[in-house]
């Protein structure tokens, strides 16, 4: 068995080396990957060598979003078998902690994450990962779609955080990756009107093939104008900020409406922001965040498989292993135009 493995060494570089394939231990598994989605923190570590504190040293792989067939199992293990197709949690929480025994087990300070330095990521021919943070996939649903599984359980984790429900009206500011994969969220959970707001035109073409019921340019319309107009003169139930940008976080309690939520989800560059907490206070406003996610493989998996969530929509770009230098260029490069790559194996 070859285990090849892409890896970053300094920001913008990228080679293939083989190494041993590694021995699943007691309550593991080894699994084979089949495909592996280039998330939106691969593609800073490698531009970047770094997110904040977390820094890139000496050579590393990439990769958090897999799936894959189990090949070997460890000798504890009865619920997976040889021949399983899965999809893999990435983060491995310590199970002992405050967090982890009130089931948020995504804020768990010793979680052990794929790709988060200096833990290795899964961009490579076989991984072992623990069998209870390994989703099996019904036969209808494809490797590909099961790749997909941890930005919808985003998406899924910030509609659960704003409780979304059946006739909200719902603004997502971003049709990013993890905008798309909230819109398909809101939908899946009864959201009558989903607004989507970016910059691209492209992004909110795809929204509109993805369900937005409407979507505003912020580049040519006036966002508070439009969804004034949408929602009579209201403002949305719930507000959920995917971009990032300080301007797009500033809008969110303007855009609410009394008494509405904002889910805060995009990661801004700078920490201190401004912030208009006089309208958070006047309108009785609940703000949200998220950190990853939790508890929704399951729920996500069950949602492709019914039916109720199309994640294929989402791949734009698929590249060979052998190309995934060239995969993360064109993920920069033409960002515009590319909501999902993924790199087959
Ligand atoms: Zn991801
Ligand atoms: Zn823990």
């Amino acid at each position: 068995m070859k285990n090849e493995t892409v890896y970053m060494k300094e920001a913008g570089t990228m080679f293939i080396r083989e190494i041993e394939v590694p021995e699943p231990k007691d309550d593991e598994v080894l699994v084979e990957i089949k495909y592996c989605g280039i998330c939106g923190s691969d593609v800073h570590y490698y531009e970047n060598g770094r997110i904040g504190d977390y820094i890139v040293e000496g050579d590393f792989t990439l990769g958090h979003e897999v799936a894959g067939e189990i090949v070997k199992l460890g000798s504890n293990v009865k619920d997976l078998k040889v021949g399983d197709r899965v999809a893999l949690e990435p983060g491995i929480p310590c199970g002992k902690c405050e967090c982890c025994k009130e089931g948020k087990y995504n804020l768990c300070p010793d979680v052990v994450f794929f790709a988060t330095p200096p833990v290795q990521g899964a961009l490579q021919n076989y991984v072992v990962h623990p069998a209870d943070m390994c989703f099996k996939l019904p036969d209808h649903v494809g490797m590909e779609e099961g790749a997909l599984v941890e930005p919808l359980c985003v998406g899924l984790h910030a509609c659960r955080q704003g409780d979304v429900k059946l006739g909200d009206n719902v603004v997502i500011l971003g049709a990013g990756c993890i905008g798309l994969a909230t819109l398909l969220s809101a939908k899946a959970m009864g959201a009558s009107n989903v607004v989507v707001v970016d910059l691209f035109e492209k992004r909110l073409e795809f929204a509109k093939e993805m369900g937005a019921n409407y979507v505003i340019n912020a580049g040519r319309e006036d966002v508070f104008d439009e969804c004034r107009k949408i929602f009579g003169g209201r403002g949305a139930d719930i507000v959920i900020e995917t971009a990032g940008s300080p301007k797009t976080i500033y809008q969110t309690p303007m855009l609410a409406k009394q008494g509405g939520t904002v889910v805060l989800v995009g990661i801004a560059v700078n920490n201190d922001l401004t912030y208009n907490f006089g309208q958070v206070m006047s309108k009785e406003l609940t703000i949200k965040s998220v950190f990853r996610y939790r508890n929704l493989y399951p729920v996500a998996i069950a949602a492709i498989a019914d039916g109720s969530i199309d994640v294929k929509k989402m791949i734009t770009h698929r590249f060979p292993l052998h190309e995934a230098k060239k995969a993360f260029d064109t993920v920069i490069a033409d960002a515009e135009n590319v909501v999902k790559a993924v790199i087959e194996l």
